[in-house]
């Protein structure tokens, strides 16, 4: 297929060498725009494309885990990222890490190999008007752009920082210790509390006010809002601040007891379905080690399922179930699609995800197509049912995870879960690629 259209890509990180790779390989020119290695944003330090700012880890490799999942069929529908970490692959037991040079210097060479691509070396202040546009800049967007981004897509739909809570599995909640109800009300209720006696309170306390915490990089320290305080900030003002804060009991009557709880944590439905839940204003940068020891001291949590943990970072986004058209342009200017952590995923590996599938997009788009995206049986499909979840009041990125899949059709032990879902996903994810005319770009793996 041979095509004169360009698409212009903002941004060549992750998601924007994805795209740009993934449209090139359909025949579509495409001009890259990226301000490196001019103006580098507080995190970013190498002049390479597809830069990794700060793990060397894609995650877990088992492709019957979420994240394995989700490179598995990015592999399939060729991607530079996971062929560039396969090269650069360093031991990491069951985790794909890379090292980092390598990883992007792998990456960068594979653009710049592409003749369907041109780099242009500008810092993007204005989004272009016309012609299609794969936006792409990254959690760090600032300045003039992310105010272009504010102005379409609302200021209210455009974050910059993240204070992200802890959610649990529902399933993992030992109902035992917790009980639906919402403050005030006999209803059944939406929220699912999880109560602590004075003694269990005391023991959380003082684990929660001396647990490790992640230091806070310089470009992030100024800001926390007096609404979001991480949990540990508003306990160490006091051992009784979070009784009238997050933990606080009011209004709620524990059916085991009759009497009001001395403490409790409400959980709040992350997805429409319940299958995922928030543990509300626990927002923290307490380290990943201490918030599992912190927080299952809560009875209900005890054996807890933890699918995202807590944190507070920079981080750009745009509220996509509200901004994004269902095809991933933006509802008030489309010609723009988003790309990356910037639309709403969470992750290397889930940018880079949402980079080659806008890739994709805009391709088809320019061939005057709009074919089905993959189903949220699949990994991919999953991520992008989380960008249009327009149930999801407080939407916030996230990190691809089973939670966000369709449910199984029946329920199975918790060790066979992982592979019942990526053995169904791999045969959907096989039968939409045939369906849009994409050939697998190697032989899928027997699971
Ligand atoms: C500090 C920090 C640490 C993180 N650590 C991890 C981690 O360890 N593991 C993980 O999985 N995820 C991590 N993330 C989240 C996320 O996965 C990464 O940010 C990831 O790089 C996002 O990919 P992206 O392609 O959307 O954006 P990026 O990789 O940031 O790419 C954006 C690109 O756009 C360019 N750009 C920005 N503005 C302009 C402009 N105006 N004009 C032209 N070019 C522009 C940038 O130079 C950059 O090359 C982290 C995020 C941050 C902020």
């Amino acid at each position: 297929m041979a095509m004169e259209t360009e698409l212009t890509i903002i941004g060549a990180g992750l998601a924007g060498c994805e795209a740009a790779l993934m449209a090139a390989r359909l025949g579509v020119m495409v001009e890259l725009w990226e301000m490196k290695p001019r103006h580098l944003t507080p995190a970013h330090n190498s002049p390479l494309l597809g830069e990794l700012v700060c793990s060397n880890s894609l995650r877990s490799a088992d492709p019957t885990s979420a994240v394995g999942l989700l490179k598995l069929e990015m592999s399939l529908m060729g991607s530079a990222v996971t062929r560039a970490a396969e090269a650069t692959r360093v031991p990491a037991g069951k985790a794909l890490a890379v090292d980092r040079e390598r990883f992007a210097a792998v990456l960068d060479q594979a653009v710049r190999d592409e003749p369907c691509i041109t780099i242009v070396n500008r810092r993007v202040e204005r989004l272009p008007e016309h012609g299609p546009v794969i936006l792409a800049t990254g959690p760090l967007t600032d300045g003039p752009l992310a105010a272009e981004l504010a102005r379409l897509a609302g200021t209210d739909h455009l974050h910059f920082y993240d204070a992200i809570a802890p959610i649990v599995t529902a399933e993992s909640v030992d109902m035992d210790h917790a009980f639906w109800a919402d403050r005030y009300s006999d209803a059944p209720g939406d929220y699912l509390n999880c109560p602590l006696s004075q003694q269990e309170y005391a023991a959380f306390y003082a684990a929660l006010t001396t647990a490790e915490q992640v230091p806070l990089r310089d470009f992030e320290k100024p800001k926390f809002f007096e609404g979001c305080l991480p949990i540990e900030v508003m306990a160490g003002r006091g051992e009784k601040t979070l009784l009238f804060g997050p933990m606080k009991p009011v209004g709620l009557t524990d059916p085991r007891t009759g009497q009001r709880p001395f403490a409790a944590l409400q959980l709040r439905k992350e997805d429409a379905a319940g299958r995922l839940l928030n543990m509300v204003g626990f927002q923290t940068k307490l380290t990943h080690r201490a918030q599992l020891e912190v927080f299952r001291l809560i009875p209900a949590l005890a054996h807890a399922e933890f699918v995202r943990l807590g944190s507070i970072h920079r981080n750009s986004f745009i509220d996509a179930p509200r901004v994004l058209r269902p095809d991933l342009r933006l509802k008030t200017a489309e010609n723009i699609l988003v790309a990356g952590q910037l639309s709403g995923v969470e992750g290397y590996v889930e940018s880079s995800a949402s980079g080659m599938l806008c890739g994709w997009l805009a391709a088809m788009g320019l061939l005057g197509q709009s074919p089905a995206l993959p189903p949220p049986t699949t990994a991919m499909g999953a991520l992008v049912h989380h960008l249009q979840d327009t149930a999801s009041k407080h939407f916030q990125p996230m990190n691809v995870n089973f939670g966000l899949f369709s449910a199984l059709e029946k329920r199975y032990p918790k060790k066979q879960r992982g592979r019942q879902y990526a053995k169904r996903a791999l045969n959907d994810f096989l039968s939409w690629l045939e369906s849009v005319g994409l050939t697998p770009a190697h032989r899928p793996p027997e699971l």
